[in-house]
């Protein structure tokens, strides 16, 4: 995903101190860039997805027709709610370090509140939530930014748009070419 505008409206909080639901917010002096707010947002919007695919686990899934790139047109079928949940978590694993990952998992998996989690890693509050925006800033940043199927935003991941590839025409050959060929002759 390219961050600009269209894709950041309405994520940044007001009460952020540091763009104050601007949005942005300005990278060495120059450059602009989302606010972390909107990288948390992105994160929350997947693990409220995450815990909804979680809660109706009993529930098969239902199974989806997917169209894949390229000229041929091939399909496949999947289930769309499983393959999220299996990738919410492999990402996170894969883009995490070691200490974040046992936070993630014992505060964002497995419901812990932080009284919980700062007994059992022994660690005090202030570190805890350190780790908490940390991840979320990371993980919200990889869902939207992943290739070639982000998992943010997740109504995209459900639809499974269709990434059409364009057929390339080929371009007519130089002149001097054509000359040569005889094809300037015969025509
Ligand atoms: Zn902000």
């Amino acid at each position: 995903m390219q961050w600009d505008r269209s894709n950041t409206f309405g994520l940044a909080r007001v009460s952020c101190v540091y763009c104050k639901g601007e949005d942005r917010r300005s990278v060495w002096k120059t450059k602009e860039a989302p606010c972390n707010c909107v990288f948390r947002a992105a994160f929350r919007a997947c693990l409220n997805r995450f815990r909804l695919c979680a809660a109706t686990e009993s529930y098969a899934g239902a199974v989806s027709l997917d169209f894949h790139q390229g000229c041929d047109g091939r399909r496949s079928y999947s289930r769309k709610k499983e393959e999220y949940m299996a990738d919410f978590c492999l990402v996170a694993k894969r883009t995490l370090d070691r200490d974040e990952h046992r936070v993630f998992r014992f505060h964002f998996l497995l419901g812990a509140d932080w009284k919980l989690c700062c007994r059992q890693l022994a660690m005090d509050k202030g570190t805890f939530f350190h780790f908490v925006y940390r991840i979320e800033r990371k993980l919200g940043r990889t869902f939207a930014e992943l290739q070639p199927y982000p998992l943010y935003p997740v109504e995209d991941y459900f639809a499974g748009c269709i990434h059409r590839v364009e057929r390339s025409v080929p371009a007519a050959p130089p002149l001097a070419e054509r000359w040569h060929t005889g094809l300037l002759l015969s025509a």
